[in-house]
């Protein structure tokens, strides 16, 4: 929780004019999780109500498995995008080659048959 709310202090982004909320919870998250606490206990994604783009711990367990995935650069690549007040999609984009939704798909595919 503190390691979260610090993740917002560091990142103390730019005015929010691409919808982007949702990337910065999953970010400061991703940050808890993932690389603070990765050995703690998650609780399960229920992907009937679940989108990519419900932040917090959702979109935090997608970044990781997208960034493991694909492109480990990825989360400071969208961290940038954010911090210069730029869309982050068309990044995500570039260096995954997929869309978002793809990337949810695959990583849905890959999570719920564990
Ligand atoms: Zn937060």
């Amino acid at each position: 929780m503190i390691i979260h709310e610090m993740t917002h202090f560091i990142q103390s982004y730019p005015g929010n004019k691409n919808d982007t909320g949702w990337l910065v919870e999953g970010i400061a998250d991703y940050i808890r999780w993932w690389r603070f606490e990765p050995e703690s206990p998650r609780s399960r994604i229920n992907f009937e109500k679940a989108t990519y783009h419900d932040a917090y711990r959702t979109t935090a367990a997608w970044l990781a498995w997208v960034s493991a995935k694909y492109n480990r650069g990825l989360v400071p690549a969208l961290d940038l995008n954010l911090r210069n007040a730029e869309d982050p999609i068309p990044t995500l984009t570039k260096l995954t080659g997929k869309d978002p939704q793809t990337l949810w798909d695959e990583f849905r595919a890959a999570t719920e048959k564990k």
